[in-house]
């Protein structure tokens, strides 16, 4: 293990194509924090950092569907991460996000380097091309059948019904996401980073690193699987749009990967802390002295890029000439994925909970104490709702919580609310001092090693140790018979809360905060020394504040109302319709809709879904042939207020002639509506 006074930690930046979940919170960033908070009692110097990852071809996809702008995606939900990080009580020094112009520059600033130093391989290849978009096509940007499995809509890096991982080339029927149409192929030029040359020493570097600070298992085995595999270049720029462009000639066209750019991402983040704390060198020492202790934490499907990629592009950056020499990940704890109720979380089929969803119904600290208790540090685990209650009510309230109140409560009865005198010991005082005596290191121990979940359980198993210690003293008999061994028992429980407060904080911060209050002890929980948790109690004499409920209990109709709750997302949402390319004023002005009034309405003859109507636009009489016949009987209609699309080319329908469309609603299910004005309006008023 690694002792080292200086720790930078980063937390995998969460891609900004959606809201981070409860899965997300149980790989990377509950660990990284407990630990920054840990470590920052311990009198370490910390940094802590993340960010948005906002580059990348699924936020094209996004925003093509959506008809806005790439910006517009990250924007939402860079925002709406950053506020649930915070709700969640994430300890982050800065949190970033990789579409700053500091970013691109230190991207490029990396790319250039390389390409200086003649690192980078220069490729010629054949791509996918749309030539009614004019542009390249990124795989994804190309879809058709699957060669392995027949699966007419298969993506063009992966085929989502068998899994098998394709080349867009591969595709049989390949057409464009954008036009539809099938793409033709051209030859394109892109830069390529020699992965493969590192592969050795990528192999000592994890094999050294295990060896000082303890690699987590799991994360071996995927650098064993990638190694045995062997590394292969890997494309440094590709053909799109969006990104940090590629500061080469020829090349103006195209971005840096998203692979290169985000990890690059954490120093980027720093820099950016440096400035905006004012010492804009306070990155430095952080990323460049060789006495930092560097831990990235990760969920396990991130590992390639933090025990491979990442170190990789590290070490040619320091073969270089320059005196910039970057630390590499001393660890990367990575976890495995935490379940929802037994299934996968899954953001299409609408199965999970997002951070911010959940956080409008529960505090922030009774979920944290329940994934820390639920971590994957070794296998998949699982968020269940009953469980969530248990663990809430039987420890946190039950446990926790009626010991700090217990104590508080008869201190204030029995000696109001002023600490008593530690006289005589006796056999259960001492136990209690030992048992809370050897709790921070247990606890620290497990917390150095990133074993997070069992150094929880042992908080609670002090808490636990606590009440029993209250119960077996039986301090109510001695207040009446031996009130120095009451306040000695008193005394005593007040020190473990105090060293409670401290100990948890790492864990459920605003909790501790609370009890800190309630013992009425200056400053923070938070600021306090580790080390010292269990040594110094509270001076007799010493008044403290007044107890109040720690955690409310969640009643099981609450958890009923959740799993309830959880029958309608298992079943996938309807499809949206997928928004169409977006059009200027001009394009939406040049249509001319109108209040109409109809008149009369029948069926057309031979048709099932043709209505024939009559209808009046201010002065003028028009005929409205609509396919509402299956909706609508005809004398629903007559009278009401449509709304029709005037300047509508004439068109005949089953021999009847349309001058005008009626404007109506239809959903998934294949329910259809005609719109109407919300209140009465003259027919012929212009609709805009
Ligand atoms: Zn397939």
């Amino acid at each position: 293990m690694i002792n080292a006074q200086r720790i930078l930690v980063t937390a995998a930046l969460p891609y900004a194509n959606g809201p981070i979940h409860l899965g997300h919170l149980a790989g990377a960033y509950l660990p990284s924090d407990i630990y920054v908070r840990f470590q920052r009692l311990r009198g370490r110097e910390v940094v802590f950092i993340c960010g948005s990852d906002e580059h990348g071809v699924p936020i094209t996809l996004s925003a093509d569907k959506e008809g806005v702008s790439p910006q517009v995606v990250v924007d939402r939900y860079h925002e709406m991460n950053k506020a649930a990080f915070e709700q969640f009580g994430m300890s982050f020094d800065n949190y970033s996000r990789t579409s700053l112009p500091l970013h691109h520059r230190t991207a490029q600033e990396f790319l250039l380097e390389f390409h200086r130093r003649g690192i980078l391989k220069e490729k010629k290849e054949k791509q996918f091309y749309d030539d009614q978009a004019n542009m390249f096509l990124p795989d994804r940007y190309v879809e058709g059948t699957c060669p392995v499995c027949a699966n007419p809509d298969a993506r063009g890096d992966q085929c989502e019904k068998c899994g098998t991982y394709l080349n867009p080339m591969e595709l049989i029927n390949p057409r464009s996401k954008i036009t539809g149409r099938t793409p033709v192929v051209r030859e394109t030029s892109h830069w390529y980073f020699p992965l493969g040359d590192y592969q050795a020493r990528l192999e000592q570097y994890v094999r050294e690193a295990d060896e000082r600070d303890g690699w987590k298992e799991n994360v071996l085995q995927y650098c064993r699987g990638w190694f045995k595999d062997g590394l292969q270049d890997r494309a440094v720029t590709r053909d799109l749009d969006w990104g940090v462009k590629v500061p080469l000639p020829g090349y103006e066209n195209k971005v840096i990967y998203v692979w290169f750019d985000a990890v690059l991402g954490y120093i980027s983040s720093s820099r950016e802390w440096s400035e905006r704390i004012g010492k804009p060198d306070a990155w430095r020492k952080f990323w460049l002295d060789k006495d930092t202790k560097y831990v990235a934490f990760i969920g396990k499907d991130n590992v390639v890029f933090h025990c491979i990629v990442f170190p990789a592009m590290l070490m040619a950056w320091n073969d270089g000439e320059r005196t910039e020499k970057y630390v590499l990940p001393a660890n990367v704890p990575a976890n495995e994925f935490l379940n929802f109720e037994g299934e996968k979380f899954s953001k299409s089929r609408g199965w999970g909970i997002d951070v911010k969803d959940i956080l409008t119904r529960y505090p922030a600290d009774p979920l944290r104490y329940y994934i820390a208790v639920a971590l994957p540090e070794y296998r998949d685990s699982d968020f269940t709702w009953k469980d969530f209650q248990a663990r809430t009510n039987n420890e946190l309230a039950d446990i926790l919580g009626n010991f700090v109140n217990r104590t508080l409560a008869f201190a204030g009865r029995t000696f109001k609310g002023v600490v008593p005198e530690r006289k005589e010991l006796d056999r259960l005082d001492r136990e209690m001092d030992e048992i809370l005596s050897r709790t921070p290191g247990l606890v620290g121990d497990r917390f150095e090693q990133y074993h997070f979940r069992e150094g929880v359980l042992e908080i609670m198993n002090l808490a636990r140790a606590a009440n029993k210690y209250f119960n077996d003293s039986e301090p109510w008999k001695t207040a009446k018979a031996d009130i120095d061994r009451c306040g000695t028992t008193i005394n005593t429980s007040l020190r473990v809360a105090r060293a409670l407060a401290i100990l948890a904080s790492p864990v459920i911060p605003s909790s501790s905060e609370k009890i800190w209050k309630m013992l009425n002890l200056p400053g923070e929980a938070a600021r306090q020394s580790w080390d010292d948790a269990a040594g110094t109690g509270i001076p007799s004499g010493h008044r403290l504040g007044t107890p109040e409920i720690l955690f409310t209990k969640i009643e099981d109709d609450v958890i009923d109302a959740e799993l309830r709750n959880l029958t309608q997302p298992l079943s996938p949402p309807p499809p949206a319709e997928p928004a169409k390319q977006s059009v200027t004023m001009e394009d939406f002005k040049r249509i001319d809709l109108r209040v109409a009034r109809v008149v009369e309405a029948e069926n057309v003859p031979k048709s099932q879904k043709l209505l024939k109507l009559q209808v009046e636009i201010g002065g003028e009489r028009r005929q409205v042939v609509a396919g509402i016949a299956q909706h609508y009987k005809p004398e629903e209609l007559i009278g009401k207020s449509i709304v029709v699309v005037y300047n509508l080319q004439p068109a005949k329908l089953m021999g009847q002639e349309s001058q005008g469309m009626l404007l109506a609603a239809s959903d998934s299910s294949g329910k259809l509506v005609f719109i109407t004005p919300s209140a009465e309006i003259q027919s012929g008023s212009v609709v805009k």
